[in-house]
């Protein structure tokens, strides 16, 4: 295992933990991302991480080697980890190129210049070398902070909210090219963001935080198909929300007609279903004996549309392309085309 957390606590004010028991693992070769809502404590893990902070308890380890604990603490620069911080903080007055140069110390000063350059390059800023930061756009101080990152070699490397500051073209872009260097380059990284599908498309694992903990760690599709509380099944993307009692069944009596959940389940029960594993259809002779809702409102978003339908009272939304059309209060039919997912804690 390349890095290991192992239940961290860090409070500021006496006794308000920020970060709470908090374990992870991150392995050679992965990308792992820190996803949560702001305030959640992200940059708090990643900084005690990093060894700009100091931990109350738990331990930090790099290669099986400690680095944090309550009586230990490596400086930030003896670590073997780079960091590249939500607003890059380049040194203004110093060159793309002297900027990269400037953390190799391990290098004889001679060759310093010459592998910064070819670490510009790999990040496709080869020929701003030598501009100062005031003179590149966002996008281009995005990739000299990463270079300057990833110039000394560490073993991991850790990035705040990178791409926050990019305007939505230049970060899909940039996001698929950061992933493919960090790849190539066979680094471990750490990726802490608040916004979902960056975490969904850029990442190995995931694990999702909420109020300085950790509800789930899992691949993309498992934490967005099964997500294991309410909070994920809700910070990942739209859901629909059953609430049941059964008795010791896989199936379950919902406002759209019968559900069958993922597993076995037994007393008051809360499921997830997304809008996509919903399926709409037009009530007519052959949907006799089904429940039928109402559509009650669409959001046509180009490639796909939203319904919102009203069955029993209740609202649900399904997702469908853009050639399913339907009017507001068509009568229709709801199904499902995966089983519900039952959540393990509800709040
Ligand atoms: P996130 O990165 O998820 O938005 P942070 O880790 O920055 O969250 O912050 C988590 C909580 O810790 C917030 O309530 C924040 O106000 C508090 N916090 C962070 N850093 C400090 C600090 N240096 N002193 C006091 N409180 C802090
Ligand atoms: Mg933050």
């Amino acid at each position: 295992m390349l890095l290991e957390v192992k239940n961290i606590e860090k409070s500021f004010e006496k006794d308000v933990p920020v970060v709470r028991s908090t374990s992870f693992e991150v392995k050679e070769n992965e990308i792992f991302a820190l996803l949560g809502p702001s305030g959640c404590g992200k940059t708090t893990t990643l900084r005690l991480i990093s060894g700009f902070e100091k931990l109350d308890k738990g331990e930090v380890y790099l290669e099986g080697k400690l680095l944090s604990s309550e009586s230990t603490h490596a400086a930030p620069q003896k670590r073997g980890i780079g960091f590249v911080f939500q607003d890059y903080a380049l040194f203004p007055h110093m060159s793309a190129l002297d900027n990269v140069a400037f953390g190799l110390t391990n290098l004889p000063r001679f060759k310093r210049k010459v592998f910064a350059e070819e670490v510009l390059c790999r990040t496709g800023m080869g020929d701003h070398k030598h501009k100062s930061p005031a003179e590149l756009s966002g996008g281009q101080q995005q990739r000299v902070a990463l270079a300057r990152a990833i110039a000394p070699e560490p073993k991991l490397v850790l990035l705040d909210e990178p791409f926050s500051n990019l305007d939505a073209m230049l970060r899909d872009s940039t996001r698929k090219e950061v992933r493919a260097i960090l790849k190539k380059a066979g680094m471990s990284a750490v990726l802490v963001t608040h916004d979902q599908e960056e975490a969904l498309s850029f990442a190995d694992r995931i694990a999702v935080m909420n109020d300085g903990q950790i509800e789930q760690i899992g691949t993309p599709e498992e934490v967005y198909y099964k997500p294991r509380t309410k909070f994920v099944a809700q910070f990942l993307g739209r859901t629909n929300l059953f609430e049941a009692n059964v008795e010791d069944s896989d199936m379950i009596f919902t406002q759209i007609g019968c559900l069958k959940l993922n597993c076995r389940a037994k007393g008051r029960i809360t499921c997830s279903i997304r809008p996509e594993h919903l399926t709409i259809e037009k009530a007519n002779g052959q949907t006799l004996g089904c429940t039928r809702g109402v559509v009650v409102a669409r959001e046509f978003k180009g490639h796909d549309i939203t319904y919102h339908v009203e069955c029993n009272g209740e609202r649900f939304i399904v997702h469908t392309d853009n050639r399913i059309l339907f009017e507001k209060n068509d009568e229709v039919v709801l199904r499902a085309l995966e089983p519900a997912v039952v959540l393990e804690r509800v709040n």
